[in-house]
């Protein structure tokens, strides 16, 4: 069966890139099933798509803001109605499991509802003048046409932070979907064009990152860019828009800790660690990739977690009773493989995992065991690099003090957790921990929309997505003073 063709969303129209050539996204968890051809676009399909972005903004912008978040709200409600199908599809592109795949959705539906209500307190600010018989006040305006390139694990979450925040501010948009999962983003675009969305005000370019996602970054009509993705890629990206004087927000890789002290409560924490490590199958940038624990627990923590983690089910994870899908591609496992490899070398302990599952069930897709490195030192590269796989460090600590030294000593700063009975530890933990989310007694993942999100150093350059914070990003202050003196 020949699989369903889409085509980039360029000024209301359906098209074919001009390129001519398409690719395929499969199932991850069974490589037999094909989810849809795609558009393999390259500059001048993103030139189409900015152009007519710019060409919306014309009336977009002018469209009172209250009524620009009526359509975010009609979003919402639609995206509600269709989760279910939309969760099936995603888990179908990317492989995570159902209940994450309807948490993926259900995130998008939050951030409609929150944006349209942004759009009833788009504030500026007024303040008193100097002189007198002025007024003077400072209004958001919208920026332009804003690119976006985004990544594979939250395929439609993450999407829907860039475009419902940037909408309801008056921008237009041209959008590049991950190769891995560009349905999810057709799925939410068609849906906001079914909430009454004007032609042109959303535009999709699928194609691959170096041919579709450069031009987009480059594009002199492009005013600001909002990034999601890998540190790596991000330097690029921060680059090309730092050369050309463009705002552009990056949020990017994480290597995050999690601290379980003397007290803690360590069933707690054992519960917290399977799901932070394991959940997405570890493919989160907020993913629990390192576990800091007193010394005179871990032992006890480690049997435990070992026990745990060798006891998930895995496979595909559109059965219900399944609790790890499999990693997005082949090239995911190979870094996961890589990674197991360079711990061994360097001296950490294999306790449980670190090898690709391809026996019987598993034949048909990619899959990975949850991996558990027990004796790992601060300074091994397990410790420090982000490996987006099912694959967790466990660090042994002498006090609190050291805790926090070991959690801040990499170069990312994207999410921490503390599991300690010490009201006193939670709140110096909050204050320490270098990183844009300190979670106390819960583990690094589950942020809600309404809260600023993003990291520091490697992780982020500053923005922040989700809450308020996120207009910030999407317009662009202006001054007005108002004599009235009449003279
Ligand atoms: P990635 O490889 O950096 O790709 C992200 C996006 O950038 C994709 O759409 C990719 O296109 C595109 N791209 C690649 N090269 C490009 C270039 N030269 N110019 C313009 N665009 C380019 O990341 P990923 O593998 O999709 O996602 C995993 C990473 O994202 C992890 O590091 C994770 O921590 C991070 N992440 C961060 C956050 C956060 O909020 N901090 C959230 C989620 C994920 P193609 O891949 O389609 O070719």
């Amino acid at each position: 069966m020949s699989a369903k063709l889409y085509k980039n969303l360029i000024g209301g129209q359906w098209v074919p890139s001009r390129t001519g050539k398409t690719f395929l996204n499969i199932n991850p968890a069974d490589h037999s099933d094909i989810v849809g051809e795609f558009q393999s676009s390259a500059a001048e399909d993103v030139s189409d798509a900015v152009d007519a972005a710019r060409e919306a903004f014309k009336t977009w912008r002018l469209v009172p803001a209250p009524k620009r978040a009526e359509i975010l709200y009609r979003t919402g409600e639609l995206l509600l109605q269709r989760k279910e199908q939309y969760a099936q599809e995603m888990t179908r592109e990317m492989g995570k499991v159902l209940k994450e795949t309807r948490g993926d959705v259900q995130e998008a539906v939050d951030t409609a509802f929150y944006m349209a209500g942004e759009g009833r307190r788009l504030f500026g600010q007024t303040t008193p003048s100097e002189l007198p018989n002025k007024f003077a006040m400072s209004v958001r305006l919208p920026v332009g046409v804003i690119g976006m390139i985004a990544p594979w694990n939250f395929p439609m979450a993450i999407p829907s932070w860039k475009l419902f925040p940037a909408l309801v501010c008056g921008n237009t948009c041209v959008i590049k979907p991950a190769e891995d999962t560009p349905l999810s983003t057709y799925n939410l675009v068609q849906t906001l064009m079914d909430a009454g969305l004007p032609p042109g005000v959303v535009n999709i370019v699928t194609g691959f990152g170096p041919d579709a996602g450069a031009p987009l970054v480059s594009h002199r009509d492009v005013r600001a860019v909002s990034f999601t993705g890998s540190s790596e890629v991000g330097r690029i990206i921060g680059q090309t828009a730092a050369a050309n004087f463009k705002p552009c927000s990056l949020e990017m890789g994480g290597k995050n800790a999690m601290i379980v002290l003397e007290d803690a409560n360590l069933d707690l924490a054992l519960e917290g660690a399977l799901w932070g490590a394991f959940g997405t199958t570890g493919q989160r940038c907020t993913a629990t990739s390192r576990i800091i624990v007193h010394k005179s627990v871990a032992e006890k923590f480690i049997a435990k977690l070992v026990e745990r983690a060798s006891a998930l089910k895995v496979g595909n994870g559109l059965d219900e009773s399944v609790e790890m899908g499999p990693q997005v591609n082949q090239q995911q496992i190979e870094t996961s493989m890589r990674y197991c490899e360079i711990a061994q070398h360097e001296g950490a302990k294999l306790v449980c995992g670190g090898s690709v599952l391809e026996d019987g069930t598993f034949d048909q897709g990619t899959f990975f065991e949850p991996t558990v490195f027990a004796g790992v030192k601060p300074e091994m590269r397990i410790a420090r690099e982000e490996v987006f796989g099912p694959v967790v460090s466990v660090l042994e600590c002498d006090s609190f003090e050291h805790a926090i030294e070991i959690a801040n000593s990499i170069d990312y700063g994207l999410s921490t957790a503390l599991y300690s009975r010490d009201v006193n530890r939670a709140f110096q933990a909050m204050r320490d921990l270098e990183a844009g989310i300190t979670y106390i007694n819960a583990p690094t993942i589950g942020a809600e929309v309404h809260l600023p999100f993003g990291g520091v150093k490697h992780t982020g350059n500053g923005h922040r997505e989700g809450g308020t914070g996120a207009l910030d990003f999407y317009t662009t202050w202006k001054s007005v003073y108002v004599d009235y003196s009449d003279r």
